[in-house]
């Protein structure tokens, strides 16, 4: 008898009912009433785990048709994003674009275009990975995660969203509607780097800076780093450390040596904990000369 090919199949091994709800308060009540339901954004992530039997729901909750889960909108101050915009709108946002630059940055490096098409911010968010991309800006960016549920609507701030590798801090019948992300003033450089083992692999190890700057000198800075921790990781030794110091190639060094020092990355298929350690070191200094600046330009 041959084995099964679990990981290379058409077939999705697991009988579930379908849903379609048409509005957040249905798309709620669905996932109250069945404890072994899973929402299903782009699938992206959802149905290859359904593929090799790694999730079995037995109810599936499309929110494909919710119409107040799409789109993106600026607020002025800040930007949202709802849970449900396919990646490829957040990349084509000229909001997103020229507000945002270090999220289009992150966003832009998720898979393909064709995954792109498909998967969701919010399936990003929620699949809670510790090396989602998205998710990662949003933590850089100090963004706001929107959740509706039995109990109503709260907020929850995207650093505080992960509670480990696939696991979130949403309760039963909770679901994300969207993002708020407060819009870096003018004075603000920013970076994102990702080090993945071929283009569409996802990133061995990631960081993203965001760097608030005065006459050269740092007024506040924000380091967040992915695939380095069991959840997207801020480095806040480093940001205090940076505080108040101007930004020189010393500065660039030493701080960057708090980053390599400041993680725990464990050894996997995807790169073993010294190789992250020494990458963090060099794609630091990188992510916070560019963001400072100090190449006589900012990028996102
Ligand atoms: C070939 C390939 C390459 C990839 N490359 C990258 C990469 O480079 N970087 C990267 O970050 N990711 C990558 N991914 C992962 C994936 O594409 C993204 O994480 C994508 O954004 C997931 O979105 P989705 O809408 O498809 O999520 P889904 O698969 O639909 O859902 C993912 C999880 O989130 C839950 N969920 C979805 N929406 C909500 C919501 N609104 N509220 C509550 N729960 C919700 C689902 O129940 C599920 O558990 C890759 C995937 C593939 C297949």
């Amino acid at each position: 008898m041959s084995a099964i090919n679990r990981q290379n199949t058409h077939i999705i091994p697991v009988d579930f009912q379908y849903h379609q709800p048409e509005t957040v308060g249905e798309a709620v009540k669905l996932l109250e009433a069945h404890p072994d339901a899973k929402p299903i954004a782009g699938g992206t992530d959802l149905v290859p785990k359904m593929k090799q039997r790694l999730l079995e729901p037995g109810h599936l909750v499309n929110l494909k048709r919710i119409r107040e889960l799409q789109g993106v909108e600026d607020r002025g101050g800040e930007v949202y994003i709802g849970a449900a915009t396919k990646l490829r709108a957040v990349e084509r946002s000229e909001t997103v674009q020229r507000r945002l630059p270090l999220l289009y940055s992150c966003v832009r490096s998720i898979g393909s275009v064709q995954i792109r098409n498909m998967g969701t911010l919010g399936g990003n968010v929620c699949n809670a990975s510790p090396a989602a991309d998205g998710a990662l800006g949003l933590v850089a960016l100090d963004a706001t995660v929107q959740v509706a549920g039995p109990g109503g609507t709260r907020t929850v701030k995207a650093g505080d969203f992960f509670a480990g590798p696939g696991k979130t801090v949403l309760g039963r019948g909770e679901l994300v509607t969207g993002f708020t992300v407060p819009v870096p003033g003018p004075d603000v450089g920013t970076c994102f780097i990702s080090v993945g083992r071929t283009a569409l692999d996802i990133s061995t190890i990631s960081i993203a800076v965001a760097l608030r700057m005065k006459g050269g000198a740092v007024q506040e800075a924000r380091v967040a780093l992915g695939s380095v921790a069991p959840t997207p990781l801020r480095l806040p030794e480093v940001e205090n450390w940076l505080k108040g110091r101007e930004l020189d190639e010393a500065t660039v060094r030493e701080a960057a040596g708090m980053v390599s020092g400041g993680i725990k990355p464990i050894t996997d298929i995807r790169g073993t904990a010294e190789y992250r350690r020494e990458a963090a070191r060099g794609m630091a200094m990188e992510a916070l000369t560019r963001a400072g600046g100090l190449e006589g330009r900012s990028q996102g």
